[in-house]
């Protein structure tokens, strides 16, 4: 197993692509770390230079403190999953999970001497494993739950089931490393939420260092101990899912780790508590403060109440706004209310019998000042 740093990372495909531009990230042995961002970021650039594929223009990868710049792919041992599952059509379930191992042995030289035919030669080997390697592939097998299909072909396989194949293949092979790039992009809603659980699971218990790609923030918030999000080839900000989420670092790290309201505003009044911040349409108490005065400000929309306007509010946060639109997102109801020529998201979990406030209707806000945040 191994911590991987990277250092200053720049990747040019060409003088005019800057597809990485300076990263820098410490992903810590046994950690679970995602690379979160938009299409087109550099995540797969990333990983391409981690696992050996792609050379870096300039900056550093290391391994357990060593520098591996100069160590080929095959010598790096990083275990790699992608979206496309990658599997070998010809082979089943065991052969294409067996096959990493059986190539190592035959590079080991423990195939014994004479090879005249490379193909035919893993041909039969896949055919009559020893009991060793059938071994380690029954249990990476077991790990992601397909032990009883190891005879399948790989086109009699769900989505699901050949991810589930790919993951095994990789995690057979003992990686120092394991490289996810999109893994679960191709699955429906469903199958995706099932597959972040068994991956997480057997992350934990293998306790692989794992770097995991996604532009899918709920994907990275769910299953990371860490997240790097990214965007134009440089990293933003990286920080646990909670700290990101509760204190982001620029409005568009807000915006991408999770649905919110950012509105422009000015610092009025320094109170001994945060601050009155300005906006357009109204004015908040936020227990934050900044040095500058021109700020953004940013509320969860499950930071905010909702009231009919005729309810007895008391509160030191109150908005006056319509209702747009409401949307029952599962347990959760979604208000869009207009104020002025803004409009707050707001969400809130849905109490049966409770009275849905309805489109056009007068309603107020109120937004406690620890939920006001400034960034
Ligand atoms: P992501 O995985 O986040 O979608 P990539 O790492 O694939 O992003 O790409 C980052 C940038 O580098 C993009 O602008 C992409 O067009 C460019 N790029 C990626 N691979 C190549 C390549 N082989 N040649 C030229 N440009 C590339
Ligand atoms: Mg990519």
């Amino acid at each position: 197993m191994s911590g991987v740093i990277v250092k200053n990372l720049v990747k040019k495909y060409n003088s005019d692509v800057t597809a990485l531009n300076n990263v820098n990230i410490e992903i810590k042995e046994g950690e679970f770390f995602a690379l979160l961002g938009p299409s087109g970021c550099g995540k797969t650039t990333t990983m391409r230079c981690i696992a050996g594929f792609e050379t870096p223009t300039s900056g550093e990868i290391l391994f357990n403190d060593k520098v591996v710049n100069k160590v080929p792919a095959n010598k790096r041992n990083c275990g790699m999953v992608f979206q496309s599952y990658a599997l070998f059509p010809h082979y089943n379930v065991f052969e294409n999970v067996a096959y990493g191992l059986t190539i190592r042995e035959f590079y080991n030289g423990s195939f014994g001497s004479k090879i005249s035919s490379f193909a035919r030669l893993l041909s039969r080997r896949l055919a009559k494993p020893p009991k060793h390697i059938v071994d380690k592939v029954s249990e990476a097998l077991d790990y992601v739950e397909l032990g009883h299909l190891a005879e399948r072909g790989t086109n009699e396989l769900s989505g699901g089931q050949q991810q589930r194949v790919a993951l095994a293949r990789a995690l057979v092979m003992e990686p120092s490393v394991l490289l996810m790039d999109e893994p679960l992009s191709n699955l429906d809603k469903k199958l995706r939420n099932t597959m972040r659980t068994t991956i997480r699971r057997i992350q934990q218990d293998v306790g692989i260092t794992t770097i995991f790609v996604t532009h899918d923030q709920e994907e990275a918030m769910s299953m990371a101990d860490r997240v790097a999000v990214m965007k134009d080839g440089e990293i933003i900000q990286n920080a646990t899912p909670t700290e990101l989420y509760s204190n982001p670092a620029t409005p568009f790290v807000a915006d991408f780790v999770g649905s919110s309201n950012i509105f422009e505003g000015q610092i009025v009044e320094r109170t001994a508590t945060g601050s009155v911040v300005k906006m357009e349409h109204f004015t908040l108490k936020s227990n934050f403060s900044k040095e500058h005065k021109d700020i953004k400000v940013l509320i969860r929309p499950e930071g905010m109440e909702i009231y009919a306007k005729d309810t007895a509010v008391n509160h030191e946060n109150i908005i006056e706004g319509k209702v747009i639109m409401h949307t029952y997102l599962g347990p959760n109801i979604r208000y869009d209310v207009k104020v002025g020529k803004h409009e707050i998201g707001i969400e809130k979990i849905y109490v049966p019998g409770e009275r849905v406030l309805t489109n056009g209707e007068d309603v107020k806000v109120t937004v406690d000042p620890e939920r006001v945040l400034i960034i």
